[in-house]
């Protein structure tokens, strides 16, 4: 039994699939005009772990798990204008480095992965419906949703239209009836245009995921998911174009919302500049598991922080883990870790349940229970014996350098010898140190020895 805080109703709920043979989560996925930082990386493990969960529970083949790209976004074509690029190159590009780090931090490739570009029609179809229905109207070659045609605006965030007013930056525009209504539909100008009723335009960026998930999954789905940023206007705006077109109540009848990767308590975000890409810590030479590990550790409803401790607790635990686990055949996951799992996704508790498997020695049943995490899969390990071990050759060669002058070699054959107990394999001439893992390498051992 899975049990998921439900923001809809602000309530922790047994979960219970409309289908048990097909159960069906979306979540909103990246726009690509640039990498993705770490915080945009916390959703896509998260929800990651969540869709592994969902089909250990229901099986494989009856979770289908939809994320899409939007690639049609102001500030795509505002790159685009910047460089001089096409736009097509830009969001091609974008997701392809998308791909590459999002594997790299071991999550699984969504079932679904829609192109907002590739579902215009639909788009144009859905926004027809609900001007038909008297909730949108078309206004100086905009089409615009009247919120106050629709009764439960704001449901979602709690919130009523007055103090969504008072509180808001909102545009008003001389064709806006409400000064909440929201653009469904605009004119081209500069940017890209499609053809359509009210002119050669684009769509406004909320409309995307209503007609995705509906022609994907129905008018009525089991689960919606985002960080929490998107709570208000997006999702609020997607319930309602969703749900005044189709009639239902609900457009998915669980929202669940990961909070904020943050930086000095202030959300970790592009506009603010305090961001660091996943490329960047990879190329720093931190490896996609260990990242994945640390977004885990924390609640996917708590703030997070990324720190260096962090980094280096998850560091040595996975070597220990994988030390352990190596060449052994994952049995079943344990009971405990499913059950942590179950309990509104808590990861933190799963990864306290995996410290008790390593400590009693169970290394079958860590393995298998890690990698309901998605940790500790066979394919992620190479990271354990790829260390830059130049800082210790350089070392070496300064006590080298040492000791010719003062004739004595002591230091210089300690660190060899800590060297060679830590697995390293090491040569040294005239011209130089060259230090290799060997294969009873031990990074772990390498600590302090710098
Ligand atoms: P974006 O490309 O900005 O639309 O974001 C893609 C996904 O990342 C969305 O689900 C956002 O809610 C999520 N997101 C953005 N910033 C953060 C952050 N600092 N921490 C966690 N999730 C975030
Ligand atoms: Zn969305």
């Amino acid at each position: 039994m899975i049990k998921l805080h439900n923001n809809l109703t602000r309530k922790l709920e047994e979960f219970t699939p409309i289908d048990k043979n097909n159960v069906r989560i979306y979540a909103c996925g990246p726009t690509v005009y640039d990498r993705a930082h770490v915080g945009n990386g916390r959703p896509s493990v998260v929800f990651d772990v969540l869709v592994r969960l969902l089909r250990h529970v229901y099986g494989d083949e009856h979770v289908a798990y939809a994320r899409n790209i939007t690639d049609v976004e102001d500030k795509i074509n505002q790159k685009a204008a910047e460089t001089g690029r096409e736009i097509s190159d830009i969001t091609q590009e974008t997701t392809g480095w998308y791909h590459d780090d999002m594997d790299a931090l071991g999550v699984k490739r969504p079932d679904h992965e829609p192109f907002a570009t590739a579902y215009i029609p639909e788009m144009i179809e859905m926004i027809q419906e609900l001007i038909a229905k008297g909730h949108a109207y078309p206004a100086e070659g905009h089409v615009l949703f009247d919120v106050r045609s629709y009764e439960a605006y704001g449901a979602l965030s709690r919130r009523t239209l007055d103090d969504m007013i008072a509180g808001a930056r909102v545009e008003v525009a001389p064709y806006k009836r409400d000064p909440m209504d929201f653009v469904l539909w605009k004119p081209a100008g500069d940017g890209p245009g499609w053809e359509s009723p009210w002119g050669v335009g684009r769509p406004g960026w909320h409309i995307e995921c209503s007609a995705m998930s509906r022609k994907l999954f129905g008018d009525v789905f089991d689960i919606h998911a985002g960080g929490i940023d998107l709570q208000f206007p997006h999702h609020e705006n997607e319930i309602a174009q969703s749900c005044a077109c189709t009639g239902q109540d609900v457009m998915a009848n669980y929202w669940v919302h990961n909070e904020m990767l943050q930086v000095e308590g202030k959300k970790m975000s592009k506009s603010l500049g305090n961001f660091f890409t996943v490329r960047d810590l990879l190329d720093q030479g931190i490896s996609g598991e260990v990242i994945r590990f640390v977004l885990l550790s924390t609640h996917y409803a708590s703030p997070m922080d990324w720190t260096e401790k962090k980094r280096k607790e998850a560091e040595k635990t996975l070597r220990k883990w994988r030390s352990m686990t190596d060449g052994v055949v994952a049995a079943h996951p344990s009971l405990e870790v499913v059950e942590a799992l179950s309990n509104d996704l808590n990861t933190a508790g799963a990864i306290a349940a995996l410290h008790g498997l390593a400590k009693s020695g169970d290394a079958a049943g860590l393995k298998a229970s890690a990698q309901l995490l998605g940790l500790l899969d066979d394919h992620m390990g190479d990271w354990v014996n790829a260390v830059d071990l130049s800082i210790y050759a350089d070392h070496l060669l300064s006590l080298r350098d040492e000791a010719m002058a003062n004739k004595d070699f002591s230091r210089v054959d300690n660190m060899k010898t800590a060297l060679l107990s830590a697995g390293v394999e090491v040569r040294m001439s005239k011209d130089g140190v060259d230090l290799s893992a060997g294969s009873g390498f031990d990074a772990s051992k390498l600590e302090g020895l710098v």
